[in-house]
């Protein structure tokens, strides 16, 4: 949808395999329903061919704040099945590094905030100095 598409946009979310449902809004914070699929790819243990199986249960992803809100994303990732081995294997983003909840861009943000921190207080030093 349009209005989606418009939030992805403003997000940063670049990976176009992840499908905004639906955004609920609440006083507090803003809630984005999402999941992410893409085409049944190699299987990383065999290389067999695999295919597309369930949904894993849906990780929470606090983002960035936008305009005032805070956001959580819920995002519900493709799980695969391999044909030959039969191992299972979860749809990956680059949103999220793997085996992490919490977003990349949040990372960037709080690292950014410390070095800003570090940066102010070297100011003031070399002030009283
Ligand atoms: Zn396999």
């Amino acid at each position: 949808m349009e209005k989606f598409h418009f939030i992805k946009n403003f997000l940063g979310m670049k990976d176009k395999n992840i499908i905004i449902l639906d955004v609920l809004d609440s006083r507090t914070h803003k809630k984005i329903i999402a999941k992410l699929d893409y085409p049944a790819p190699n299987c990383p243990h065999c290389l067999g061919q695999m295919t597309k199986y369930d949904f894993q249960k849906e990780s929470k992803i606090p983002y960035l704040e936008c305009a005032g809100y805070k956001t959580l994303m819920r995002l519900r990732k493709r799980r695969f099945r391999c044909k030959v081995c039969g191992k299972m294997a979860v749809a990956e983003t680059s949103l999220v590094k793997k085996n992490h909840q919490i977003a990349t861009i949040v990372n960037q943000k709080i690292t950014q905030k410390l070095i800003e921190k570090v940066y102010l207080s070297l100011l003031r030093q070399s002030f009283v100095n």
